[in-house]
């Protein structure tokens, strides 16, 4: 099998056409074992045992004046040793021929050698050479190609310098870039042509154009030439009496005759390919046409084969980085959206309003989420209604127990999937766990809605007539068979990714519900603080806040070397109020009294309720003049609240307060301060009332 292009009707979809037993007359021929060369060389094979001559293909005796019964050795008939053959041959890694310099034709014009292994033989194959220019020269132009198509910033570019080179080197009338996919389908994705050329720039073909049996060889030849494709095969002889000669190695091998009668259907003369291998797996191939009979020599196919080298070295590197490009994007991009998930008060809704960048993180024609009860945000083309709903259901079922569940062919899988096509022959999906359970889908379209119609191969393959079952034209409509139902596969990185962002979704909205349930626990904690230290009635601090008060106020002052002031305060007759108008007015009076107190304090003063109808007042850095005038002000703050009261003498409700003060760097502690207010407080109550007494004084 030489260059080929799209070629025929998938097998499988059309096993009636004459087409389908021509690709399976292919996938099933020996290629490799054809017995017979294109005659545009020769085709020499010495035993590699004894280096006698043992076969021969082509016009020997016009080139080499060689007798057919003529068994000469390699080093009488072209001026090189067996051994030396050999040692050569063991250079190249691949078993691809290599070239062993040149040999002299019977009238001395020069031939080029290319030598390789098969068998117990050492095969030569020998070509009129065209010896132009110095190595240094061809050495320079090959590094210049190697840059330049090293410098490209894309694959497009690298292919367009590619194709362009191949033809400047060639002189072929068209030169294009296949590329495989996956399944082994593929599409021309670079062109360089003469106007009047075939186009097939976007042309897509099936897996079956290029049979596996020929997939194979292009693996191992890097190229492969016709230039006739009129030629008469030219038999070895004698033919071998065993099994016949693996010629997988041989650039002269004859080619197969379904590719003969596909070139002859395209209107070529020549045609010529280069494999691009990426990591020991077939890439893609250059294919190269000519429309009347071309031979290039071997000195420019091996420069082609160089520039095709070249290319799939810039694929490699090219793919690699592309790979964690798309990684660190993706990544990112998952990232901030989880981010900002995580630091919203609502991850669910954030989540609803991402589905625009979920849906750019992939190469995909729709985003959605859904809910249980259906459609809840999306983004791009997808099922509407009951469509939607048969698809979640169906994804929901095929997600039991898996992380994720990706498919490019839905139909295949999914009963009556064909009406859901055109937005969704491809899935994948994941379930994530926000509030509720919900379904995130990407979905791609079938392959053919993809197309660029204005490159649709169909309105341009210049091919018309009956003699077409071999041709582009049905090759197209083969392609658009086997993808039906079909979208572009989803990338094993895409799946991680999707996966990693669920888990990582799951936890995150673990996290907010972790600190969700601490924030209500902190505030349900703050409350309870909040009533352990407050006394309902009043609102005021309790005794124990007080008491934990002083004793910080008491260890502040003794730090700092200030005073600190406490007024005792109880109320007058307090029983009597209560005994004439009751105990509810008498709490309505506590709560008067208790705002009027705490109204005439600063913000570092503490008052509390200490008990029944008493109060204190806690003073930081005042001292005991400073503390009574504060009394004072407490005093007529609660008279003048003029609440009625039925003592004859007093009439309204009255407080008596003992001040007490003290330097704690100076002398005493805390509880001292109480008493000492107490005690002023008591002198009060025995002599007056509604009145200030202050410790130590009078
Ligand atoms: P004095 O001027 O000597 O302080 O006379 P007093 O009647 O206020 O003295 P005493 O301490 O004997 O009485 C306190 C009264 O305060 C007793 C009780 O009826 C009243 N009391 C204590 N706690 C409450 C309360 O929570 N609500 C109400 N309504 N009354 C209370
Ligand atoms: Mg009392
Ligand atoms: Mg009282």
């Amino acid at each position: 099998m030489t260059a080929t292009a799209p070629m025929t009707t998938d097998p499988i979809a059309d096993s009636q056409s004459p087409a389908h037993d021509a690709t399976r007359r292919c996938d099933v021929e020996p290629i490799h074992t054809p017995g017979s060369i294109q005659p545009h060389g020769l085709l020499l094979l010495f035993d590699a045992a004894s280096g006698l001559l043992r076969h021969r293909a082509g016009d020997c005796e016009r080139l080499l004046g060689l007798e057919s019964d003529n068994n000469p050795s390699a080093q009488d008939l072209l001026g090189i040793t067996i051994d030396d053959l050999i040692v050569s041959c063991l250079l190249n890694l691949n078993d691809e021929p290599v070239y062993v310099g040149l040999a002299r034709a019977h009238d001395r014009r020069p031939l080029a050698m290319m030598a390789h292994r098969t068998g117990c033989f050492v095969a030569v194959e020998l070509f009129e050479a065209e010896i132009e220019g110095s190595v240094a020269s061809a050495l320079d132009m090959a590094g210049a190609i190697f840059n330049r198509i090293n410098a490209s910033q894309n694959l497009v570019d690298a292919c367009a310098i590619g194709v362009d080179q191949v033809r400047a080197i060639s002189g072929f009338d068209s030169v294009m870039i296949y590329r495989f996919r996956d399944d082994g389908s593929g599409s021309v994705i670079a062109e360089s042509r003469i106007a009047q050329a075939t186009k097939y720039l976007g042309h897509r073909f099936p897996a079956s154009d290029i049979p596996r049996q020929a997939r194979e060889l292009f693996r191992r030849n890097f190229i492969r030439m016709t230039p006739d494709v009129g030629y008469d095969p030219a038999p070895i002889m004698p033919p071998p009496s065993g099994a016949p000669i693996d010629m997988s190695h041989c650039i002269l091998r004859s080619v197969a005759p379904i590719h003969i009668e596909y070139m002859k259907n395209m209107g070529l003369g020549a045609s010529m390919s280069i494999s691009l291998m990426v990591q020991g797996e077939l890439w893609g191939l250059v294919v190269c046409h000519h429309y009347a009979p071309r031979l290039v020599p071997v000195e420019a196919q091996l420069f082609c084969r160089h520039v095709g080298a070249s290319l799939s070295a810039f694929v490699l590197a090219f793919e690699r980085a592309e790979a964690v490009r798309l990684e660190a994007i993706q990544t990112a991009a998952l990232d901030s959206i989880l981010e900002s998930t995580l630091t919203s008060d609502d991850p669910e809704r954030r989540l609803r309003t991402s589905c625009d960048e979920l849906k750019r993180l992939f190469d995909c024609g729709g985003f959605v989420l859904v809910g249980d009860a259906g459609l809840i945000a999306g983004a791009g083309h997808y099922p509407d209604g009951e469509r939607l709903s048969r698809l979640s259901s169906f994804v929901t079922s095929r997600l039991q127990g898996r992380q994720s569940y990706a498919t490019d062919r839905l139909s295949e899988e999914l009963a009556g999937a064909e009406e859901l096509a055109t937005d969704a022959s491809g899935v994948l999906a994941i379930r994530l766990q926000t509030s509720r359970p919900l379904l995130a889908m990407w979905l791609r379209p079938e392959q053919i809605e993809e197309i660029d119609w204005a490159g649709d191969p169909r309105k341009d393959d210049g091919l018309s007539g009956t003699a077409q079952s071999l041709s582009p034209r049905n090759s197209f409509a083969a392609w658009r068979e086997t993808v039906r139902g079909r979208s572009r596969p989803w990338a094993r990185r895409q799946i991680v990714a999707v996966e990693l962002f669920r888990t990582r979704v799951g936890y995150a909205m673990q996290r907010f519900r972790l600190a969700k349930a601490n924030a209500e626990l902190g505030e349900a904690n703050a409350l309870l603080a909040k009533q352990a230290t407050t006394d309902p009635l009043t609102g005021l601090s309790n005794r124990r806040l007080f008491d934990d008060c002083l004793q910080k106020e008491w260890a502040r002052a003794e730090r700092e070397g200030s005073p600190v002031a406490l007024i005792a305060i109880d109320i007058d007759h307090f029983k009597k109020y209560n005994d004439s108008f009751g105990h509810p007015a008498g709490d309505e009076c506590l709560k008067q009294v208790a705002q009027a107190i705490g109204g005439t304090c600063r913000e570092i003063d503490i008052a509390a309720r200490t008990g029944g109808e008493e109060f204190a007042l806690l003073l930081p850095g005042i001292d005991a003049a400073g503390a009574a005038i504060v009394a004072e002000r407490v005093r007529t703050a609660i008279e003048a609240l003029g609440i009625e009261h039925p003592h004859p003498e007093h009439r309204v409700i009255t407080i008596s307060l003992g001040v007490a003060a003290a330097s704690p760097s100076e002398t005493g502690d805390a509880a001292a301060l109480i008493r000492a207010a107490d005690r002023a407080l008591y002198r009060v109550k025995a002599t007056s009332r509604n009145g200030i007494a202050v410790d130590g004084e009078g």
